[in-house]
């Protein structure tokens, strides 16, 4: 097993520092992913939040798409959050015409769904696997999971509140095998479990290899 697995940010816009201090703080390496030969490095990959329409213009002009693409066949573990859970869904609503994604995680996900009743919105979630306590969940213009198929496991949902209404009980945490997404930031809170166990997804899987 690999003590210190190197995880790349992609690092073409959004909060890429937030994620490197938190992936630090769950005993990873960092390496700030621009160009093709960066993503060679890695043994797993964080897609920050931030706007999946620039992040997948940037991917193209960057020549980062197709590799991304190649490697996620090839079972690297990715962290999708937010923007980055958008460039990890195989099925997108509410892009802009012709945005692509990467795509890996059979789901759709629609764009700015809980922006349409506010620009932020806070929940706590149960995570399946990160503990009892549930996560204060901070969503920012975020997507969330219309469906799955049924290859994905669901990880969390925003709370039921006792009122229900638009945002109650959404799927914003899915895991597919090696490939993970929140619609959330879980950079910003300051409690790193979803790095922790993404950190140790990546572990388990270099040592399997
Ligand atoms: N709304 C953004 C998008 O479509 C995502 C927002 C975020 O990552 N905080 O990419």
């Amino acid at each position: 097993m690999t003590a210190v697995p190197t995880i790349g940010v992609l690092a073409l816009q959004g909060d890429v520092r937030e994620h490197a201090r938190a992936l630090e703080a769950a005993g990873a390496r960092t390496l700030d992913v621009r160009r093709p030969e960066e993503l060679d490095q890695v043994d797993g990959l964080v897609l920050p939040g931030g706007e999946s329409t620039t992040m997948w213009r940037l991917a193209r002009s960057f020549d980062l798409l197709e590799p991304l693409r190649k490697r996620i066949e090839a079972g690297l573990p990715v962290y999708g959050s937010c923007a980055g859970m958008i460039m990890l869904a195989d099925r997108i609503r509410d892009g802009v015409a012709g945005q692509e994604t990467a795509g890996g995680i059979d789901m759709t996900v629609r764009r700015n769904a809980f922006g349409r009743q506010v620009d932020s919105f806070e929940s706590d979630v149960v995570l399946t696997g990160m503990g009892d306590v549930p996560y204060h969940a901070v969503f920012i213009r975020a997507p969330w999971v219309e469906s799955v198929g049924d290859a994905v496991e669901v990880l969390g949902r925003t709370a039921p509140v006792p009122e229900g209404g638009p945002n109650a009980g959404r799927i914003v945490a899915v895991r597919q095998g090696r490939l993970m997404a929140t619609a959330f930031h879980p950079e910003l809170t300051g409690d790193f479990r979803v790095h922790h166990y993404f950190a140790d997804l990546v572990r388990r899987t270099t040592a399997e290899e």
